[in-house]
């Protein structure tokens, strides 16, 4: 395991935490959409993360969601983990978890009704002020392909 003697490692531990790599390695969500409602490019160029993200809409419900990410394993893996959560939840719903996503990065008490589950693994992002772009991007972009709060009735 991390060598504890090397300050180094155990910072970068808190950065690839096993978690993590696991999503940077088997990224979730790629799978193309056949009648995506939306689709949105993104882009993080202090890092060169690129990210296409793509999603049904059901009523006021995010049905599916693919995530296609090219970029390091902090981007891909906040991806990876943003297919996992937010399918199947209203566009309300998704909007808190992405302000709960955006103030944890911000080193916010969490907001005790939104799950954040494995990513608090990113967490430990925020001590990194440029990597917190990267974790941040699947978020940001996934924020502009939501329909409009003033949007159709
Ligand atoms: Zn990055």
């Amino acid at each position: 395991m991390a060598d504890r003697e090397d300050r180094a490692h155990l910072q970068l531990d808190d950065l690839y935490r096993e978690v993590v790599l696991d999503h940077y390695r088997r990224p979730r969500g790629r799978q193309p959409l056949s009648h995506p409602s939306c689709s949105v490019e993104g882009f993080n160029p202090s890092c060169g993360d690129q990210i296409h993200v793509a999603l049904t809409i059901d009523g006021d419900r995010v049905n599916e969601l693919q995530v296609e990410c090219r970029g390091c394993s902090i981007s891909v893996a906040s991806g990876s983990m943003m297919a996992e959560m937010v399918p199947g939840h209203d566009v309300a719903e998704v909007r808190r978890l992405i302000e709960a996503v955006k103030g944890m990065m911000q080193g916010k008490e969490p907001d005790p009704a939104v799950d954040l589950a494995d990513l608090e693994a990113l967490a430990g992002v925020r001590k990194f002020p440029v990597r917190v772009k990267c974790a941040l991007l699947a978020w940001t972009t996934l924020e502009e392909a939501l329909p409009g709060i003033s949007g159709p009735a």
